[in-house]
């Protein structure tokens, strides 16, 4: 699989991404009747837009498709030459349209499925493409076992979430490939400085997921204790790279911030049993279980257990206001603020109480987590946010409109526990 930007985007820490309405000052008061019905027709002219473009891309992979497999000949890839005539009819590269084309004919042959779904709006051309990258080399019984696993859910996913269900698939369906794999970029890793204008620069390193967290993790606590001296001025971002800067020109810093890790592990793993569902770093998501039992052995780490029957973390009890416990035991089920969309870590994000949770319970099914953003925007009128028995977030608009969350099971739910939802 290539690397895109999107894939480079930081998922750890992201205060640096904020929710982009923050931006915004928030004085919504109620919509007048008019008003509501105004803002609902924009809103559905917005809906219908994704609509369309669907209808344009899977024009755009048919004909894609047909004219590769024009242009292949005997042999089973297209003629040297076919990309840049597609790229020069279509003002693309021919990286791009070398790319598209070998998309394009996954699609059309072995993912058919797709196409409605994009026609009718259902997914967006990025998450077929994405999904068409992950199949590539799977064999016909792999692709149908991680259509299974990945169709249900993709309509509500964003992206990113979903690349992590293709990652998680990906590794539960062949875990040997998927080690492989590791290893493998794991060999690329390397240093690179990135020219980013104005005379300043980035470091890229490049290491294994939970090494990485690890020194991002201890950066980060630095940071914060150095944040929350009195007269300190620089942002945490600025405090974050004056300190990792330091420490690569060698000047120690004098702090003492823990790093650990959270993995969650299938209970059957934790007994040694095997099993195919793939272990979960925080921050991170799905990992080879090579890499976890290497945090085990190295120590510094928490673990979480899922329930075997339903996949999803286990409730630890009622209290009055949640516990450490329980907040990180919400955490790592939610791993994102719940509201459809938003990418922002868990680790950022408070433990709420959902809309219709009755005042006494303080439990796993009545909380979930929001960032600072959303934990306002839940709590203004008109908006509302619950949770079903699944753990999906419904979110609900002042217009009236619906939108689904879904939490992903860290592992697959045992049969009984499906027959009975
Ligand atoms: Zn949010």
């Amino acid at each position: 699989m290539h690397i895109t930007e999107s894939d480079l985007r930081p998922f750890f820490p992201d205060d640096e991404e904020p929710c982009p309405e923050d931006i915004y000052e928030w004085q919504h008061s109620g919509d007048s009747p008019q008003e509501a019905a105004t803002a609902d027709a924009y809103l559905a002219d917005l809906a219908h837009e994704r609509l369309q473009e669907g209808y344009d891309e899977v024009r755009q992979i048919e004909i894609l498709a047909r004219f590769a497999k024009l242009r292949t000949g005997a042999g089973t890839s297209p003629k040297f030459g076919a990309a840049d005539e597609a790229a020069l009819a279509r003002g693309w590269t021919v990286a791009l349209a070398r790319k598209l084309m070998a998309r394009s004919v996954t699609i059309v042959d072995r993912l058919p499925q797709l196409l409605l779904l994009l026609e009718t709006g259902r997914i967006s051309p990025a998450q077929a493409y994405a999904i068409a990258d992950a199949v590539a080399r799977l064999n016909d019984l792999q692709v149908g076992e991680l259509l299974n696993r990945v169709l249900p859910r993709v309509e509500q996913q964003t992206l990113r979430l979903l690349r992590q269900s293709l990652r998680r698939a990906l590794i539960a369906i062949d875990p040997e490939a998927a080690e492989e794999r590791h290893r493998k970029r794991v060999a690329k890793r390397g240093v690179r400085v990135i020219d980013t204008g104005e005379a300043t620069a980035q470091i890229r390193i490049g290491g294994p997921a939970d090494t990485v967290t690890r020194a991002m993790t201890a950066i980060d606590g630095q940071a914060r204790q150095i944040k929350a001296m009195p007269d300190e001025g620089r942002t945490l971002p600025q405090i974050r790279s004056d300190i990792a800067l330091d420490l690569l020109c060698g000047k120690g810093t004098g702090s003492t911030a823990p790093s650990s890790v959270s993995v969650t592990l299938p209970f059957t793993m934790l007994l040694g049993m095997p099993s195919t569902d793939a272990p979960e770093l925080a921050d991170y998501g799905p990992i080879p279980p090579s890499m976890a039992l290497r945090i085990s052995e190295d120590g510094i780490w928490r673990r979480m257990v899922t329930d075997p029957l339903t996949g999803l973390l286990l409730d630890v009890g009622r209290e009055g206001h949640p516990s450490p416990r329980l907040t990180e035991l919400v955490k790592l089920r939610d791993r994102i603020c719940r509201v459809p969309g938003c990418n922002r870590s868990a680790r950022r994000c408070q433990v709420e109480h959902v809309h219709d949770a009755p005042s006494a319970s303080t439990a796993e099914c009545s909380l979930c987590c929001l960032c600072d953003h959303h934990t306002k925007l839940c709590n203004t009128p008109g908006w509302n946010i619950r949770l079903n028995r699944s753990r999906d977030a419904v979110l609900t608009t002042p217009t009236g409109r619906s939108y689904v969350d879904t939490v992903e099971p860290i592992t697959v739910p045992s049969q009984r526990s499906r027959e009975e939802s």
